[in-house]
Order: structure tokens, then C-alpha cells, then sequence
């Protein structure tokens, strides 16, 4: 802690981390980067350079438990391929950090629960990295559907696709499943948020293969449908090869509709009453602020490792449905 702020240790710099998470630390204002962790040491310098970091900030994966030792880092974000984020979550907790983790939180509930079990036993908190619930258009959705601001929500719609994925996201051991697990998991998020209810049944199924060797052992693209209590469903699709990015909801007096939705910048929203007009935000800067201060106050995250574990339990769900083509109850 510096001056009242957090200090966050990013772990893996990657895209988001680069992209992303660093440059929304220069405008938080209750965290700043306080350290890195990463494989390459040329990735390193150049980091240590551009954001005046000391040598001892920096960390490889092999010394990141010394971590512990520094008093500058009180958060350590995992921005891993999904199949590390159960070591490194657990790691971050038993050297005393609290620990935000990318989505999905890992590849199965059981993963979820010792991640949960190891935050709690050494006394940190966890959170998962739902930058949407910071985002305006995405925080009067949720207030539109739960308060019945048009009435009883009916009927949801929520696609999220990219035109393209390379790398571990094509890889099942380090990703855990294809688009459903990357992007799909925003369409899951979202009919959870704008009903605030939770899915009772789900089914699915898997699209075309364009191109089987790429896609071995992963889905190209998924369409799946959520049951939510009184008689709602959720319409949901995720693809590696088709650029997909809207929520709708039906309500008895009305709708709304974002498109894009779930983007970093530029969402934008139409309802049955008009435009919507909010500010564009640094969605990664208000969520990470809004941990900080979750920590200060000693409040539970509202994007927390339960939140997370809850997600993982439905896709698991999904990729049931879709492997055996039957109605998957959720408990
Ligand atoms: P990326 O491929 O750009 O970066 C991954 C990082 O992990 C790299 O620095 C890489 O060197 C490192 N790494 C360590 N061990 C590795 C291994 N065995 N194989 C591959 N890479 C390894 O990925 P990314 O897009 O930054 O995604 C990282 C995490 O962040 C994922 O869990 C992803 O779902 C999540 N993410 C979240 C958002 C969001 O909007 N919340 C956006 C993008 C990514």
C-alpha cells in the first residue's frame, strides 16, 4: 500500500495485460501496478522501463511466491491461459495476496471450490474480472430487468463471437473449451444479470466445423439455451469464426438492446423509450478500483470467486447438454 492505494501485481503479459489492464492502472484511484509477473525477461525490462517499476517488483513464475515478501503488493491479478488460473490463484492466496482472477475463474467447479477453500483460509478476498458490472449500459440493464422497470423480463438474447482465436485459445488442456468458455461466458453473465435470477435448465448445441483440424477437440461455435425461472429463456450463441456481439431482453412493456455489449469501449443501447446516453467508462479501472475498496471497507466483491464458481457450474452444464444432447437440470 502507497499513499492509501493498492498495489497490484499483474501475472502473465499478455494482450489484456498489456492492452488493458496496465494502462487502466494509470487511471485508478484507489490501486496502481505494483509489480509484474512474468516467464520473459525481455518482457520484463521493457516493462520495468515504461512503468518505472523496481527490480524487485518483477517476478518470474518460479520466485512469484516470494511475493509474499513484498509489502508494495496487496493484489495479485492472474491474467493467465484459463488452465493456470487455479495454481496461480492459490499460490497468489497462500503467499497473503487478495486475488482478482480473469474469466472464466477456471475449468471446473472443482477447480472453483479449492480457489474459494485457499482465499478463505488464508483470510483474502477473490474476485473474478467482470468488467461489465462497472459499465453503464450494462449496470441499467441490470436495473431495467430486476427492478421490472418494463415488467416481467420474458425472453433474453445474448451472442458473443470473435471472427478469429489463435494460440492457447485452440488448445483444450490450457483453455478448458472453445468460445462458450472465452466469450460465450459474457452471454451466461448477462441472462443472469439482467434477470438476477439463476438458470434452472439448460440445452445446447454444437455448430459446423468449417475446418476440423483447428478446431480438434474444441467447439468452432456452440447455440444454447437457458431455462431461468418463470417460464424466461435465454437465446445464447458464442463462434471462433463469426463476430457476434449484442444482448436483447423482452419485457412485458418493453425492451432493451445493446449492440455491442460487452465490448471494452463503445457500447451503445437502444430501449423501447429510446437511446440510452452514459459516459464511456475505463471499465477495467472501476473494477479495479472498486476491489480496492471492497478490501478497505471489507466488503464482498460483487464480481466475486462465488459469482465466478456459479458461471463455471453452467458451462459445465452447457458442454453436458451439448456432448449428450439431453435437458441438463441444474441443481
Ligand atoms: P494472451 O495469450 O495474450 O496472454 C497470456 C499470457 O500468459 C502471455 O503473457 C503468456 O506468455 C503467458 N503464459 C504463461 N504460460 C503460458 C502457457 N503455458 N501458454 C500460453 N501462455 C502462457 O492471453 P490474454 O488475452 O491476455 O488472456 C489471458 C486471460 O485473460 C484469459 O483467462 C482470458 O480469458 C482473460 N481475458 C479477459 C478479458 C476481459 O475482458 N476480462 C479479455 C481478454 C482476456
Amino acid at each position: 500500500m502507497k499513499e492509501g492505494r493498492l498495489g497490484v501485481a499483474l501475472v502473465g503479459l499478455g494482450a489484456y495485460s498489456e492492452g488493458q489492464l496496465a494502462p487502466a492502472l494509470q487511471q485508478t484511484k484507489h490501486c496502481y501496478l505494483g509489480g509484474i509477473v512474468t516467464g520473459n525477461s525481455e518482457k520484463a525490462t521493457r516493462w520495468k522501463t515504461k512503468y518505472n517499476l523496481p527490480t524487485d517488483a518483477c517476478y518470474s513464475y518460479e520466485n512469484f511466491d516470494s511475493i509474499k515478501d513484498n509489502s508494495g503488493i496487496d493484489i495479485v491479478y492472474v491474467v493467465l491461459p484459463n488452465s493456470m488460473h487455479v495454481e496461480y490463484v492459490i499460490r497468489a492466496a497462500q503467499a497473503g495476496k487478495h486475488v482478482i482472477c480473469e474469466k472464466p475463474m477456471a475449468l471446473t467447479v472443482d477447480e472453483c471450490n479449492r480457489m474459494i477453500a485457499a482465499c478463505k483460509e488464508a483470510g483474502r478476498m477473490l474476485s473474478v474480472g467482470y468488467r461489465l458490472h462497472f459499465e453503464p449500459h450494462n449496470k441499467e440493464a441490470m436495473h431495467i430487468g430486476q427492478q421490472k422497470i418494463f415488467g416481467d423480463v420474458k425472453f433474453i438474447e445474448a451472442d458473443h463471437g470473435l471472427s478469429e482465436a489463435t494460440g492457447w485459445r485452440l488448445n483444450k488442456t490450457l483453455a478448458g473449451g472453445g468460445p462458450l468458455m472465452d466469450v460465450g461466458i459474457y452471454c451466461v453473465q448477462a441472462a443472469r444479470y439482467v434477470t438476477g435470477l439463476e438458470p434452472v435448465a439448460v440445452t445446447a448445441q454444437e455448430g459446423f466445423k468449417h475446418n476440423a483440424e483447428k478446431f480438434n477437440g474444441i467447439e468452432e461455435s456452440i447455440t444454447w439455451q437457458m431455462e431461468m425461472p418463470n417460464g424466461i429463456v435465454a437465446k445464447c450463441t458464442s463462434s471462433y469464426s463469426e463476430k457476434q456481439n449484442r444482448l436483447r431482453m423482452e419485457a412485458e412493456h418493453g425492451w432493451l438492446e445493446l449492440s455491442p455489449a460487452y465490448s471494452y469501449t463503445g457500447i451503445k443501447g437502444k430501449t423501447v423509450e429510446g437511446k440510452m446516453s452514459f459516459a464511456q467508462v475505463n471499465q477495467q479501472a472501476l473494477q479495479m478500483d472498486d476491489f480496492a475498496v471492497c478490501i478497505k471497507e471489507g466488503r464482498t466483491s460483487p464480481v466475486s470467486g462465488e459469482e465466478g464458481r456459479q458461471d463455471v457450474k453452467i458451462l459445465e452444464a452447457i458442454y453436458k447438454a451439448m456432448e449428450t444432447g439431453e435437458r441438463i437440470i441444474l441443481e
